[in-house]
């Protein structure tokens, strides 16, 4: 199919053309003309699929024309990063048109948003929270939004934001068109897709349990006091150019931080507690390769756009199933590949089998070398190491991490010698050096679990886990 065949205007397509776009999506092939038709449309697809294009364009198209003096069309997404990233989405689709869209999300200064509002505004682009806060001092009024669009609904959901959601649709006239996208399809969305979708079509592009084909995946079994030399030991392998590395609180994200750096690899996190700026500039930054690795959290990452990730790391097993597809769905966007490699330990095993579960096949175990490395670090023999790294070489052009680093990049890390096998002293034994049916016997003690999440009883689920969750807070951020 072509984009000249989705009945979009001229501007549009001219837009279109200037962004390079060869042809639509499938998101885009089954959404555009759907939306365009003016039903309620409830669409199944994750971030990297161009799903924004897929609702954006219609609404461009719709609204056509400038300034009717009110707002005419409503977005609103989980995060402040996700909205920035509409909001630039939407200038791009309409560059060549005279709508105005206004971009309002919680952690910025409300005045320059305000002048905005006051401006003119046709299309508005929102976190829930710092939406609720104008409409409750009647900065913003909803009264003649056509168009509603849920970003990331799930998501949305996850962060508590669905009493927010009601209240704003109820602020929307009753004849709307409802547009919402969701990269997942639990229960929970679908009723409330039943609660404000009017008769909506269904459209779902590649199923959700379904990482990313370009993605390699791998599992690789540590003890939890051997994942932060482990991770290092990976990031300075040649092949990591561009790595994300998830962590599962803020806290871990600012604490790794500072042990990668004693490690000489400069790296930066993103996550809730920074402000706004701090995020943006630290996404900058990694997207423009001053910086490769890049620390986060699932709410600070989700559903960023950028190109050229190599790696993802799991530093921490996420706790819900579905983060995982996201995370890993990060590397290899775009056609590209990728690798994405979780660190588990013992107490992580229960989440595996329920991410196992949920894709329905076990992830390949990373066969590494580097309990050997591990134990030479803790013998503090540093002089067999360079020795080894002498043999792998950076390709030129390759970014350095920092002085007195080189010995230590060696790329060899996933080489293991004979030798270096042989010198694994006895004790040394590895949570990796588990079988199948070891693990296995963590799966029947999770089965309970799993079999909670599998019928969809998500609370129960999340009161069993929460009992074990780690110290550190976890990440509940409310984006606005
Ligand atoms: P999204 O899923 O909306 O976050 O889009 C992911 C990326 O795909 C963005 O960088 C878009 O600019 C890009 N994109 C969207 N639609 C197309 C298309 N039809 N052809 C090529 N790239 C696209």
């Amino acid at each position: 199919m072509k984009f000249t065949e989705l009945n979009l205007n001229k501007n549009l397509q001219d837009a279109i053309r200037k962004a390079g776009y060869k042809e639509p999506s499938p998101i885009q092939e089954k959404a555009i003309p759907a939306a365009m038709s003016g039903r309620d449309l409830i669409a199944c697809a994750q971030t990297g699929t161009g799903k924004t294009a897929a609702f954006a364009l219609p609404i461009l198209n719709r609204l056509e024309k400038a300034s009717y003096g009110y707002i005419r069309a409503l977005v609103l997404t989980p995060t402040r990063e996700l909205a920035i990233q509409n909001f630039d989405n939407f200038k791009k689709y309409g560059r060549y048109m005279n709508l105005r869209t206004v971009c309002i999300y919680g952690g910025a200064k409300e005045r320059p948003q305000i002048m905005q509002l006051h401006r003119g505004c046709d299309i508005l682009v929102a976190t829930p929270g710092r939406l609720i806060d104008y409409m409750d001092r009647g900065i913003v009024s909803l009264e003649g939004i056509e168009i509603f669009v849920l970003d990331e609904a799930d998501r949305m959901l996850d962060m508590g934001f669905i009493h927010d959601i009601r209240k704003i649709a109820a602020a929307t006239p009753e004849k709307r068109q409802t547009l919402l996208f969701s990269a997942t399809m639990p229960r929970p969305i679908e009723r409330l897709a039943q609660e404000l979708l009017h008769d909506p079509e269904s459209i779902k592009v590649a199923p959700t349990t379904s990482p990313a084909e370009t993605v390699d995946q791998k599992i690789c079994f540590l003890k939890k006091e051997d994942k932060k030399h482990a991770l290092s030991a990976f990031l300075k392998q040649a092949d990591v150019r561009k790595a994300i590395v998830f962590t599962r609180t803020k806290h871990g994200a600012d604490r790794l931080v500072k042990d990668l750096g004693k490690e000489n690899i400069e790296s930066i996190a993103i996550h809730g507690d920074k402000t706004q700026g701090q995020r943006q500039s630290a996404l900058e930054r990694f997207r423009g390769g001053k910086i490769n690795v890049l620390v986060a959290t699932d709410v600070a990452a989700r559903g960023i756009d950028i190109r050229g990730v190599t790696h993802v790391y799991n530093y921490d097993l996420p706790e819900e199933s579905e983060s995982y597809i996201h995370r890993i769905g990060r590397a290899g966007r775009a056609g590209a590949s990728g690798e994405a490699v979780s660190l588990c330990d013992s107490e992580e095993m229960g989440l595996l089998a329920d991410i196992e579960h949920m894709m329905g096949k076990e992830i390949p175990e990373l066969k590494t070398d580097w309990s050997v490395e591990l134990e030479r670090r803790a013998r503090g023999d540093r002089r067999r190491h360079s020795h080894r790294a002498g043999s792998g070489r950076r390709p030129s052009g390759h970014r350095s991490y920092g002085r007195g680093a080189r010995s230590e990049r060696s790329g060899s890390f996933h080489r293991s010698g004979d030798g270096a096998r042989a010198e694994r002293s006895e004790g040394f034994r590895r949570d990796g050096d588990k079988t199948r049916s070891e693990r296995s016997e963590g799966f029947r003690r999770d089965r309970s679990r799993a079999e909670a999440v599998r019928s969809g009883d998500r609370a129960s689920y999340s009161r069993k886990r929460s009992s074990r969750r780690p110290a550190g807070r976890r990440e509940d951020v409310k984006a606005s």
